[in-house]
């Protein structure tokens, strides 16, 4: 199950169904907290609307095709067949694009999109795929799981939610989480973010199967390189705890509203300077602490 793109509070977005789910902590707005506090607030409080950028929209394009990939038997999985799930797998997600999005490639839907935009940005997705066969051959990897929804509660009683981008058990029970990472931001800057995901991921594996994982990989398409890490027991143990330091941290700033700007070269990433008193803005009045759900996390989070 691949995780939901965002739905942004527009009156152009289609009604959902209210989804009332528990609040939870996931990677991507713990992240969002250390990094900024009101940046967590802006995205998981206020829920203001974010304009996916094109890089983004390309790293959801193509963990969607890896996940497709995966689906097919083993002897298929390979570069050519790879690249024909490309232009499949951006007619299922363009569907789910809101107009606005879809103003990236100079039109408000796929059919009267800008053809060349589209086929240059389909080019520079089919590149990442292309890279990710450098780093290895899924012909020969039998994954338990591609996008996996987990959700832990831990004995303090917070809830971790979150996806896995893929999932490898060896038969002698070895763990394996893989992450792909797409991004157009330096690598250096998303590394400690990207490496704060997998222990995110491992405690959670850990507290469901009682098994620590044996190795955490960041899988870096844009320069086709790889990071391995080894967890510890104890150090997943200390994590924990910053895990659950930061939800108590979000719960009393919630309370509050006392959710305070964190400027840092990050900034240059965020879409709410506009509301940020850092840059000359004011923040929209304090709407409350949401309830249930807190830590929505989306495919296009996930797609750095
Ligand atoms: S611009 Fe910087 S300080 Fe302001 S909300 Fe965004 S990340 Fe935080």
């Amino acid at each position: 199950m691949s995780a939901p793109l965002p739905t942004a509070n527009t009156e152009a977005a289609p009604a959902e169904p209210e989804v009332r789910r528990r609040p939870a902590l996931s990677p991507s707005r713990a992240s969002d907290f250390k990094q900024c506090p009101l940046l967590y607030r802006f995205r998981a409080v206020d829920k203001l609307p974010e304009t996916p950028t094109k890089a983004q929209l390309r790293g959801t394009l193509v963990h969607s095709v890896l996940e497709k990939l995966f689906a097919l038997p083993q002897a298929e999985r390979q570069r050519d067949r790879a690249q024909e799930l490309l232009v499949p797998a951006w007619s299922e997600l363009s569907e789910q694009l809101l107009p606005e999005w879809m103003e990236l490639f100079g039109g408000d839907n796929a059919e009267n999109a800008d053809k060349t935009e589209v086929d240059a940005w389909l080019r520079s997705a089919g590149k990442l795929v292309d890279a990710y066969f450098q780093l290895e051959d899924p012909a020969r990897l039998e994954p338990e799981a591609c996008e996996l929804h987990v959700e832990t509660e831990l004995g303090s009683g917070v809830l971790l939610r979150g996806y896995i981008d893929r999932l490898d058990v060896a038969p002698t029970g070895e763990i394996r989480v893989v992450d792909y990472k797409t991004g157009a931001a330096p690598r250096e800057i998303g590394e400690a973010k990207a490496m704060f995901q997998m222990k995110f991921y491992a405690v959670v594996l850990w507290r469901l199967r009682g098994v620590v994982p044996r190795q955490l990989k960041l899988m870096y398409l844009t320069d086709g390189q790889a990071l391995t890490y080894a967890p510890d027991e104890a150090e997943l143990r200390r994590f924990e705890r910053t895990l659950e330091a930061i939800w108590q941290a979000i719960l009393k700033a919630g309370k509050t509203g006392d959710f305070r700007p964190n400027p840092s070269k990050l900034c240059a990433w965020c879409d709410h300077q506009a509301h940020c008193p850092e840059f000359g803005g004011t923040p929209p009045a304090y709407p409350g602490w949401p309830e249930p759900d807190a830590g929505e996390e989306t495919a296009l989070d996930r797609a750095d």
